[in-house]
């Protein structure tokens, strides 16, 4: 089933998806932006963020049940639970002012952080979620599923489909808990001085919800251009489900015209990001006793030549390779993070197991790297292996890559970008997003701008300021009176 498409199944008897009593008023009923606003601005007293979903036909997201999908990872099994992810701050929005914009992506954030879509779990009951609130919006939507169909890519168009338009990429995995001490319950939404607290808050649901809220804007307007939602899966693994989405893109008729990857940036336009590269290597040794060591083949000793190597390569590339002054570190870096082999002091090592990774600053540099340290262990550290015992010798298997990304500070997209954000600047950052994939696999320019801070991501408490959400709806509606205007890049 990979890389199949199937048409969401939508299942409007479906008790785990029930959003409401009230009926879908379609794309075409809805009420426009301004008599929203007139709307909100008759309800007093009542929650701004419920209000604003009851504007667009939907119930506050509170009175949500929803199931509660897991698989178990040691099982494969699926649990079903019924949870109603809740918002721990919800009373302190009343009242407080926020724009509807923003107080709308707060609402979406609560039920988007309610799922735990750590990614060894199932997303397709947060998909589900997702799709059923575009329904509801008369927004057509398809899921690109992986292999196995526990987990979904989703993709949406709001306009028209036959124009190049824009695309606003996120992924919908978070990275676990397991070991964190939180002040509250990473999976409920919790507001406490003007930030939200939550697993993925800033990485980087805080994001997709600001996309989501925004749809009802998108559908008021008429848009010249259309722009395109897409959700991944297993980001936070490996960059894994945006290759399918972004397969799509590629081999579609008609190409996009550039992407935002929102990842936290605080909203600050990044143009480039390292690539990286990761290598397994599985050294088979012999073992014997270690009275009569020269009868053995030492796996340990001679996977320690292959991290000495990496380490002198290492020094070279800071020492003498490429510099770019917009990274912390200025230059291409490698390293051996694990090294497992051994069973006693008694016994040579049949086995042993190091990983190493170059994160490079040319799109495929890291992949060069890597390659020319595997070609120099075959060359130089399998043969004596073999020469020992025929049977001897290094497995290497590729565990990660990505490309780096290298937008040029004049591209389009980038004043584009600039113009969309009210800033003058950019940056480069030293983690890796998907937005290389989006360039090196499909030819589509990409920035990356999103809400929140990446020095709150996969931390313990986890949040994002509500300001940098209101900074991240002003983007997009820019965005969409851009694409309302027709304007390609050049423009
Ligand atoms: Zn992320």
């Amino acid at each position: 089933m990979k890389n199949s498409e199937k048409a969401s199944a939508r299942k409007p008897g479906n008790p785990d998806l029930e959003v409401g009593p009230t009926a879908s008023p379609g794309a075409k009923n809805l009420p426009s932006s301004s008599s929203r606003r007139k709307f909100m601005s008759k309800i007093g007293g009542a929650s701004a963020a419920a209000c604003t979903l009851a504007a667009v036909g939907l119930e506050p997201l509170r009175a949500f049940a929803v199931a509660d999908t897991r698989v178990q990872p040691t099982s494969g099994r699926v649990q079903h639970a019924l949870t109603s992810p809740r918002f721990a701050g919800w009373r302190s929005l009343e009242g407080t002012g926020f724009a509807m914009d923003t107080a709308r992506s707060i609402s979406v954030l609560e039920a988007l952080v309610g799922f735990d879509t750590t990614s060894r779990n199932s997303n397709l009951e947060l998909i589900a979620w997702v799709e059923a609130y575009l329904d509801r919006l008369g927004v057509a939507h398809a899921r690109v599923p992986d292999g196995t169909g526990a987990k979904a890519n989703l993709m949406a168009t709001i306009g028209r489909p036959e124009v190049p338009g824009y695309i606003l990429s996120g992924h919908t995995d978070v990275v676990p808990v397991d070991g964190q001490t939180w002040s509250s319950d990473p999976f409920r939404l919790a507001q406490r001085d003007g930030r939200l607290y939550g697993r993925g808050a800033t990485d980087m649901k805080g994001f997709v919800a600001c996309c989501l809220a925004a749809v009802p804007d998108m559908l008021s307007r008429k848009l010249a251009r259309p722009i395109h939602l897409a959700l991944s899966y297993d980001e936070e693994v490996g960059c894994i489900g945006v290759r399918d989405i972004i397969a799509r893109l590629r081999d579609a008729p008609v190409k996009p015209v550039a992407c935002f990857v929102g990842e936290p940036t605080q909203m600050q336009i990044i143009i480039g990001h390292k690539g990286k590269h990761g290598v397994r290597a599985t050294f088979r040794g012999k073992s014997c006793h270690s009275s009569i060591a020269p009868d053995g083949v030492n796996a340990v000793e001679h996977a320690a030549d292959l991290i000495t190597e990496v380490r002198r390569r290492a020094e070279k590339l800071a020492r003498e390779g490429a510099r770019d002054d917009m990274y912390d570190v200025v230059h291409t870096t490698l390293l051996t993070s694990i090294a497992q082999g051994g069973t006693a002091l008694n016994i040579v090592p049949d086995e042993c197991t190091v990983e190493f990774e170059a994160r490079g600053l040319g799109m495929d540099e890291s992949k060069e790297v890597t390659d020319a340290i595997v070609a120099w262990a075959k060359a130089e550290i399998e043969p004596q292996m073999q020469k020992a015992d025929a049977s001897c010798g290094i497995d290497f298997e590729e565990i990660l890559e990505y490309p780096a990304l290298d937008m040029k500070s004049d591209h389009p997209l980038v004043a584009l970008a600039k113009q969309l954000s009210g800033r003058n600047s950019h940056g480069k950052v030293s983690f890796g997003t998907e937005a290389s994939l989006f360039v090196s696999m499909a030819g589509i320019p990409t920035v990356v701008v999103g809400p929140g801070s990446i020095a709150q991501a996969h931390k313990p408490d986890e949040f994002v300021e509500i300001s940098e959400l209101t900074k991240c709806a002003g983007f997009i509606e820019r965005l969409i009176a851009h694409c309302a205007s027709s304007r390609g890049l050049a423009a």
